[in-house]
């Protein structure tokens, strides 16, 4: 197959720079103990960080909806996909985010993709974040809008671009928490200046759901500024514990993507027991807010610890990251972890700059007291840092 030898150049070449990249197989549950290459791991890498994905009461409402339902969906939502738990689910979302009204698309990846395609056109300016998620990247692409990519949390830089587009239909749009680096969007000063420009915004709360604000509901609470965004973008597959993407805003607006949005209207809808693992645990975040206080607890835990290791890190999210640089180094690192029982992911390009290569640490509620200590100490020594104290 000579015509394809392009694809094991571009593999070498991957292979050349470190970029190469493989899936690891964790055995059982998703929870903060797995089983990976043989032998067990305490997690600090995933996006469950409620530890929702192997509740018992989220599993149980998923057989119960696999017994009443059955599997699949079998249309899309728009013809035979719908059934009672897409439709509770939605409104449960709209409640928890305090709107009208939200859509559950199959992915948070769908939702970005469909909302910024269906919102935005030729001749529409997007204003995005240099570090937003790849799926808004791409929702921008597809939408044939103007995207201006401003600085990340420049507000200054956000402000000199929406002053050159003055005029134009225009979105501005970030994510909540950024997932690579864990930092929260300037919410204040962005729907400020989005007034003061006669712009709409839009948020992706993928990493905020469930994590940030009091009760976990997400940037808006975290400021005290609940209604203020316009279009509310989020997943069900990181906190929440389940699968799929989710948009909550006016009635106006949801009737708006679900007539215009292709990534909804063109795809099979999510299976009733995904749904039902949706709502459980959805309910359960507002019934347990231990939950996520617990969460925020162990975050400032493990940079108190890491701190006193003379790393001096800080996050008001879940997510930690350790900033190494070389893509080498950070494969490395992350090995030496493995060896020691802890699996935290190296991220590399392109998910992240060239030469900024980082372990993502991501905490769980239940993480207990002493893997955090264990952690902090494992990542002390494998950065080098004397461990002494
Ligand atoms: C994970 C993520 C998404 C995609 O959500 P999925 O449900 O996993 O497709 C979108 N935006 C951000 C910021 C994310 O981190």
């Amino acid at each position: 197959m000579r015509e394809w030898n392009w694809l094991s150049e571009e593999l070498d070449r991957l292979r050349e720079q470190e970029l190469y990249r493989t899936m690891t197989v964790l055995e059982g549950p998703q929870t903060t103990v797995v089983e990976a290459e043989g032998r067990p791991q305490r997690l600090f890498s995933s996006n469950n960080y409620l530890d929702l994905a192997n509740d018992p009461e989220v599993k149980a409402a998923a057989c119960e909806a696999l017994e009443q339902y059955g599997v699949g969906a079998g249309g899309s939502r728009l013809t035979t996909g719908t059934g009672p738990l897409h439709v509770r689910l939605e409104e449960e979302l709209a409640r928890f985010k305090g709107r009208e009204a939200a859509l559950v698309f199959n992915t948070g990846y769908m939702a970005n993709v469909g909302i910024l395609s269906a919102l935005m056109g030729r001749g529409d300016v997007i204003f995005s974040d240099q570090l937003n998620h790849a799926s808004i990247i791409d929702g921008c692409r597809l939408s044939g809008a103007e995207v201006v990519v401003y600085r990340h949390n420049d507000m200054a830089d956000l402000e000199e671009k929406l002053g050159a587009y003055r005029g134009r239909k225009g979105l501005i749009v970030s994510d909540g928490v950024f997932s690579m680096d864990g930092d929260l969007v300037p919410l204040p000063q962005l729907v400020e200046l989005a007034k003061r420009y006669g712009v709409r915004t839009m948020i992706d709360e993928a990493h905020a759901t469930g994590v940030v604000g009091a009760t976990g509901r997400g940037t808006e609470e975290y400021y005290h500024m609940e209604g203020s965004v316009d279009v509310l973008m989020g997943t069900l597959s990181k906190a929440v514990g389940s699968e799929g993407g989710f948009v909550c805003g006016s009635k106006e607006l949801i009737h708006y993507l679900i007539n215009k949005a292709r990534s909804f209207i063109f795809s099979t809808a999510l299976s009733p027991v995904t749904m039902a693992a949706g709502l459980r645990g959805l309910q359960k975040i507002q019934e347990e807010p231990q939950r996520v206080a617990q969460l925020r607890d162990n975050m400032a835990f493990l940079c108190r610890e890491l701190g006193r290791y003379g790393i001096p890190v800080q996050s008001d999210s879940a997510i930690l990251p350790i900033i190494v640089g070389e893509e080498k180094r950070a494969m490395a690192a992350m090995e030496a972890l493995k060896e020691r029982g802890y699996y935290v992911s190296a991220i590399r390009y392109p998910t992240v700059a060239r030469g900024s290569a980082r372990l993502r640490v991501a905490l769980m509620s239940s993480h207990t007291r002493e893997e955090l200590a264990g952690l902090a100490q494992a990542l002390a020594c494998v950065l080098g840092r004397n461990t002494e104290r």
